[in-house]
């Protein structure tokens, strides 16, 4: 509360920073902005879509572990998300929101340690392949059948924005020099920069690794499939189908490299034969937020006073995880405004 000089009492608004227009940016964003609906919340990026990594990302919902966090704790980012998708998926909003379903295949030459990865049970229908299902596969020993989400991020990221504003959040494009510049207007600054946190957060630990893929138009597809931990995949979408990948790690080259599309159609093909019927639509290239694990986590306040929370370095995992690391990042915002404001309303 604060005393204006009329003598009549009005209410300090706490005021938080999301640094980021991503996919993990407008999650915590609108996470933040519906949860804590007495804070002002502003968004600010450099860049926004359809400049973004997220951008271009197949989409799909399907992790691997990370080696050093809590698998209970990975469970409840993949559950939450998922669950938050499944909803938008199942709704008037999904076409508007660029998520739906996706059921398929994912394939292995041998069968992996973890034959249940730890989100078997969250995925819809969750099953191991037939001898009959795998004879399509030559050199492929086992695969996993189930129902997933893809969620498009070039329709996405439009429809988070708005619904972001509608919750009376505010955009703003700037280029952030230092987290330590937005300090004196701001009580909480999140940090969801993905690559950016290279600079802003000084994190040795992350690096790019460079991923290519093909957008084919091919409607007669309606299964995903993928191999081997995502080497390979093919994922029908909306609007055409992607053909991946490429894992270039540490590569920082933005451009479309021609011999890299020629062999994830080589081995797309090989999955799919149809595919040599496919007209190719384009090819796009974007730079995983690459980190051991992601940094979902609570600075401790500063000598300063100032607060951060950092959510980046998602990898390969950044539209599978931002609801659910979104969620955490805004408990850890509303103890830091806790410790900040006592008295807030929030
Ligand atoms: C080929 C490919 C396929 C992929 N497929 C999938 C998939 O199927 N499923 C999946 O879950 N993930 C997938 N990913 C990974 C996914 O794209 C990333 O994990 C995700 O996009 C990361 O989101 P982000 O919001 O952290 O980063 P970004 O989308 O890169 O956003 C970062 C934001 O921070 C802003 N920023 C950075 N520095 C500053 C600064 N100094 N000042 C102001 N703003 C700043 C940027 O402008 C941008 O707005 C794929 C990635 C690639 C390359």
């Amino acid at each position: 509360m604060q005393v204006d000089s009329g003598k009549r009492i009005r209410e300090v608004k706490s005021k938080v920073a999301v640094v980021g227009g991503g996919v993990v940016g407008f999650s915590t964003a609108v996470c933040i902005a519906e949860t804590l609906p007495h804070c002002s919340v502003t968004l600010l990026a450099d860049k926004f879509s359809p400049e973004t990594t997220s951008d271009g990302a197949a989409g799909i919902l399907i992790v691997h572990p990370f080696p050093d966090i809590a698998l209970e704790r990975q469970r409840h980012w993949f559950r939450d998300s998922f669950e938050h998708l499944l909803a938008i998926a199942q709704s008037q909003d999904a076409a508007d929101a660029g998520v739906l379903l996706s059921s398929g295949y994912t394939i292995f030459t041998d069968p992996p340690a973890d034959k249940k990865p730890y989100w078997w049970d969250i995925v819809l229908g969750f099953r191991y392949l037939n001898e009959r299902e795998l004879r399509r596969f030559p050199g492929h020993t086992f695969g996993q059948a189930f129902t997933t989400i893809k969620c498009e991020c070039d329709t996405y990221l439009h429809w988070l924005h708005k619904r972001f504003t509608k919750a009376g959040g505010k955009v703003q494009e700037k280029k952030v020099s230092s987290l330590e510049e937005l300090q004196a207007d701001y009580d909480v600054i999140v940090n969801c920069s993905g690559l950016g946190s290279e600079e802003l957060a000084g994190d040795a630990d992350l690096y790019p690794v460079r991923g290519q893929i093909v957008k084919v138009d091919a409607p007669w597809l309606q299964l995903f499939i993928r191999s081997d931990a995502g080497k390979s995949y093919i994922y029908p979408g909306s609007r055409y189908v992607t053909l991946g990948g490429t894992r270039q790690e540490g590569d920082r080259r933005l451009e479309f490299d021609p011999g890299d599309a020629e062999h994830i159609l080589e081995r797309c093909t090989r999955l799919e034969p149809s595919l040599c019927r496919a007209t190719v639509l384009g090819h796009w290239v974007g730079l995983r937020p690459y980190r051991k694990n992601p940094r979902v986590e609570m600075e401790a306040p500063q000598v300063d006073g100032r607060h951060v929370v950092h959510n980046y370095g998602h990898g390969s995992y950044g539209v599978a995880l931002a609801w659910g690391t979104a969620v955490e990042a805004c408990k850890m915002v509303r103890l830091c405004l806790e410790e900040r404001h006592p008295t807030a309303k929030l």
